[in-house]
């Protein structure tokens, strides 16, 4: 068999990283070779990257940092150095797009418009980037896998039916609740950074963390599901689910729902899509039904936690209403994290924010950035002095 070629934009976050993980363990198990990096991207960390090619050999590495592109040629004289993430794609069976930000958006573009598949941890490709995504997505050989516990999930789930698309009545995407469950708006009042920073069970960046506390985080996987899955949004719901076991589920036209359930690890879902349609032969971790004494399942609070309905309103109004709020919110959370607004207030942001929202007359990648630039400034207008 020979060896599925894995280009990784993005290798010196948790998710690059971990992908690199999987590719060890399962070159281990199932034979050195079994996975080929040919190529890894990152903007400014070049000691990981340095590091990383000189273990897994690629035949490109992408700098976006121009000052540090000569210091990594010097250190890497096999290796091919470019400045554009999108140039990592050619050489791939496999495209994980790990980028944070705007600048992943053309690594989709590309590896969807080379037939590639893409394993898929940009959320500005779905959420933002969807009117220019989605039409690439029926060129021959294009495959999109999500890599995010929850889509993982559902993507499982519907491929135990072959007529996925007819049959579902709906999907259920289970939010772990933050480290805010149970909590009221007036508890919630004046709980500080730390706080907000302190979750239950992933551990993941400060911003990811704090849109989980708020769940804005399930609010942008519920457009995500839509968009990954062609789900009504009055069809996709989310249910608070504590122990992050169920990782989401499919109901089907009958009232029959499966569900998808493995230990909480992102591995899982990176080599999900990475052997897609086989599976990898290495388990990251394995439930131990002796030890799970139960699964707790309650519905969101959407009263103190708001920010879930503000984006299935920014969903149903579609076009570039999910760029502009998902813009607006990452302004409001870095007001939080620099203490400039209450935790509560990051919703007052958002949807002051979204009340404001002005449509664009169409949706391609320029109006889609500059519907998320134009959100920028419009939430720092409504943020609280
Ligand atoms: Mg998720």
């Amino acid at each position: 068999m020979s060896p599925v070629r894995v280009a990784i934009a993005g290798s010196s976050g948790s998710i690059g990283m971990q992908t690199l993980d999987v590719v060890r363990a399962a070159n281990a198990l199932e034979g050195q070779g079994r996975y080929e990096v040919v190529a890894l991207g990152v903007g400014s960390s070049v000691d990981v990257l340095i590091a990383q090619a000189l273990e897994f050999r690629p035949q490109v590495v992408a700098v976006a940092n121009p000052a540090l592109r000569a210091q990594v040629a010097a250190a890497l004289p096999f290796a091919e150095v470019v400045a554009d993430f999108a140039d990592l794609v050619q050489p791939a069976d496999v495209v994980v797009n790990a980028v944070v930000g705007f600048a992943g958006l053309q690594v989709t573009v590309r590896t969807l418009q080379l037939g590639k598949r893409l394993a898929l941890a940009n959320k500005e490709s779905l959420i933002a980037g969807a009117p220019v995504v989605q039409p690439l997505r029926s060129v021959p050989g294009a495959e999109l896998v999500p890599v995010d516990s929850e889509h993982c999930a559902v993507h499982q789930c519907l491929r135990s039916s072959a007529f996925a698309g007819r049959e579902v009545s709906r999907v259920v995407l289970t939010a772990s609740g933050g480290p805010f469950r149970g909590r009221t708006a007036a508890e919630l009042a004046e709980v500080g950074v730390e706080q907000a920073l302190a979750h239950p069970t992933w551990k993941m960046g400060p911003k990811i963390t704090i849109d989980s506390s708020t769940l804005m985080n399930k609010g942008l996987e519920v457009i995500e599901a839509h968009e990954l899955f062609g789900t009504p949004y009055d069809q996709i719901e989310v249910v608070v689910h504590p122990q992050s076991v169920v990782h989401s589920m499919a109901e089907f036209t009958d009232g029959s729902t499966i569900a998808q359930l493995s230990m909480p690890d992102m591995r899982l879902p990176i080599g999900y899509a990475l052997a897609f349609p086989a599976r990898i032969g290495t388990p990251f971790g394995r439930i131990d039904w002796s030890a799970l004494r139960r699964l707790d399942f309650e519905p969101p609070d959407t009263a103190t936690f708001r920010c879930l309905s503000l984006a299935y309103a920014a969903g149903r109004v579609g076009s570039t209403a999910p760029a502009w709020l998902s813009a607006a919110n990452e302004v409001a959370v870095d007001a939080f994290l620099q203490v400039r607004i209450r935790w509560h207030q990051i919703a007052e942001v958002n949807e002051a924010a979204l009340d404001r929202y002005e449509p664009s007359a169409d949706s391609t990648v320029d109006d889609i950035i500059a519907a998320d630039a134009r959100a920028r400034v419009v939430a720092q207008e409504v943020l609280p002095a």
